[in-house]
């Protein structure tokens, strides 16, 4: 497994591969990886004749008052990790080469990221969008896999796709969770174990939706209400949001007719959690 830091020996190696007629995939992470992060990379493998992986805490995504700092990094053990896909190439560039001094140009996606986490964390989807197209322009995959745990992040990459003509396929990848239900995250190391068991609330929360839809509540208030009730029965849980959106567009709809997402934010303890389902009607 080649590990790469410098973007310009990182575009050289994709340039290469490409001339051989190689097809890339790309599993863009910040690291401290997972199950989660690992599923991606199995599928990458499965569809692509090299698999890259980027390790990258991107400083441009976290909000002066976020984790940056803090958040966790072993990259000798993301690499053992990654050894057992096999990932052929980790791109893992440190900030200063990623971003000169200087730099003053953004990718930024305009309306599907105003509401839910965009709110909350204003800037966070532009340091997102910016450092994936950045990446797509060095590692210049064919197809880059993303987690559905990141919902609306995925939205607004295939939007930025859209829109800025990237030829790279975006292969949308399954929630994988805990057996109890929890959402995989590099953030649930920061849990406590009693905060660990407060956080199941949100997995609750969605499939108690999942319930009520499947009862035929359709509703977007009802539904909402539905998985809000678990989290605020749970001490030490902050609900941000708790909201039913169109699938596709993220826009706020009255009722479910069409595929729908449930998404949900909350604190538990000092830590940001989120976590979502899709509701799919059965079409008449
Ligand atoms: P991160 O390292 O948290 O930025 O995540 C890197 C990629 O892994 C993103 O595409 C995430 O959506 C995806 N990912 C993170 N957690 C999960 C999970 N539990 N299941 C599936 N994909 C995930």
């Amino acid at each position: 497994m080649k590990i790469i830091e410098s973007p310009a020996e990182m575009q050289r190696f994709a340039e290469t591969a490409r001339l051989r007629g190689e097809k890339i995939a790309l599993v863009p992470t910040m690291g401290y990886l997972h199950e989660g992060h690992l599923s991606l990379m199995r599928e990458g493998r499965r569809r692509a004749s090299v698999l890259a992986a980027s390790v990258f805490v991107n400083p441009t995504q976290f909000g002066p008052r976020e984790d940056l700092a803090s958040y966790p990094r072993d990259l000798q053990r993301d690499c053992r990790l990654m050894e057992t896909v096999p990932v052929d190439v980790v791109f893992a560039p440190r900030p200063e080469s990623m971003y000169l001094a200087g730099a003053q140009t953004w990718v930024e996606v305009t309306e599907l990221t105003r509401g839910l986490c965009g709110a909350a964390r204003p800037g966070h989807f532009r340091g997102v969008t910016t450092v994936v197209a950045k990446l797509f322009n060095i590692v210049k995959p064919h197809l880059a896999l993303f987690g559905a745990k990141d919902y609306q992040q995925l939205c607004a990459i295939r939007q930025m796709v859209r829109d800025l003509n990237f030829d790279v396929e975006i292969v949308p990848m399954p929630t994988v969770r805990e057996d109890d239900g929890l959402a995989m995250s590099s953030r649930n190391t920061y849990l406590s174990p009693a905060e660990r068991t407060a956080a199941l609330s949100l997995s609750r929360g969605l499939e108690a939706a999942r319930r009520a839809f499947v009862r035929g509540e359709r509703s977007s208030t009802v539904l909402a209400a539905a998985a809000r009730r678990e989290l605020e029965r749970e001490q030490g849980v902050g609900v941000e949001y708790v909201e039913v959106r169109d699938a596709i567009s993220l826009q706020e709809i009255a009722a479910v007719s069409a595929p729908a997402v449930v998404a949900v934010a909350a604190r538990v303890g000092g830590t940001r959690l989120i976590d979502n389902i899709v509701l799919e009607p059965v079409p008449k």
